[in-house]
């Protein structure tokens, strides 16, 4: 009998943990259905989505608003070099505006008050650039001061005086080819060489000690001038556009070059119609205060 109840509380045992095991996994089984574990999972998931969202959301805001902040201070600071800049080229700018007008006027006292005679030739192979001055051909001018010269024989004329540009710019071949010429007439009346370019050097001076060569001196006379003269000759004192030119060319930085009473300065005849531009400054100088060339520059 004892054998029959172990057997029984064995087989009792085994039912028991049997539903203990089984019940409860069909127990669990039944009340967590599959859906609606899928149902949550998706909300969490859903939820965390959201969030990630909402925090990429915020995370883009933020960058952006960084982004923006710092696109922002970037450009201030371009803003302020760039403004930096500006400042620091028109400073320079002016600077150099101001270098370049000084270097312009230092420039000019030396090209415009160059001394050129019998006893200060240009060297050799001397240059300059020159242009036409319109209405007239083969007249040169300095380019420096051609609209000076312009000016003033438009001015002249418009004041009721017409002038006629009788020379201007002569090239030191062109002198020389002068100066052989004149020699050579006087080589046919008689002078041995060296006495007939002595006389030459009277009327046509020697190559590259004219101011012709130079490129700014300008011979003017009326323009109705040849009309009754076949030269040039001190008879042009006499006219009113002499006048004119002695009053007035100092306003167009030129001088009467070689005065009445001055030939023991410049060494050159009286010649009322040879006009040298030296600049403004100078020509005001010396033509109120009844000088020359080289008084002005030894002074
Ligand atoms: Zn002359």
């Amino acid at each position: 009998m004892p054998k029959l109840t172990w057997i029984c509380v064995l087989l009792t045992l085994c039912v028991f943990s049997f539903t203990a095991c089984f019940g409860a996994r069909d127990d669990s089984s039944s009340s967590m259905a599959p859906s609606s574990s899928s149902g949550m999972m998706s909300d969490a998931m859903s939820d965390a989505s959201g969030a990630m969202s909402d925090a990429k959301s915020g995370m883009s805001g933020a960058m952006s608003d960084a982004k923006s902040a710092v696109s922002g201070a970037m450009s201030d600071v371009r803003s302020n070099a760039s403004s930096m800049m500006d400042n620091a080229t028109s400073s320079m700018s002016n600077a150099m505006s101001d270098a370049s007008k000084a270097a312009a006027a230092e420039a000019e006292s030396e090209w415009a008050l160059r001394l050129v005679s019998a006893e200060s030739p240009l060297p050799e192979g001397f240059s300059v650039e020159t242009r036409a001055i319109p209405g007239y051909e083969n007249r040169e001018f300095d380019v420096r001061a051609a609209d000076a010269l312009e000016a003033m024989l438009r001015d002249a004329e418009a004041a009721g005086c017409k002038l006629y540009l009788v020379s201007a710019y002569r090239s030191v071949e062109r002198q020389d080819a002068l100066f052989r010429r004149k020699t050579a007439a006087f080589m046919e009346e008689g002078f041995p060489q060296e006495e007939a370019e002595k006389q030459a050097a009277r009327y046509v001076a020697r190559p590259g000690t004219s101011e012709h060569n130079l490129g700014l001196a300008a011979d003017i006379v009326s323009a109705n001038w040849y009309a009754s003269n076949t030269d040039l000759t001190t008879a042009f004192a006499d006219t009113q556009h002499y006048e004119w030119l002695r009053e007035h060319c100092a306003e167009y930085g030129f001088i009467e070059r070689y005065p009445e009473g001055k030939e023991g300065v410049t060494g050159v005849t009286y010649e009322p119609w040879h006009f040298r531009y030296v600049g403004k400054e100078a020509a005001e100088a010396i033509m109120s205060g009844g000088s020359t060339l080289e008084e002005y520059l030894a002074a």
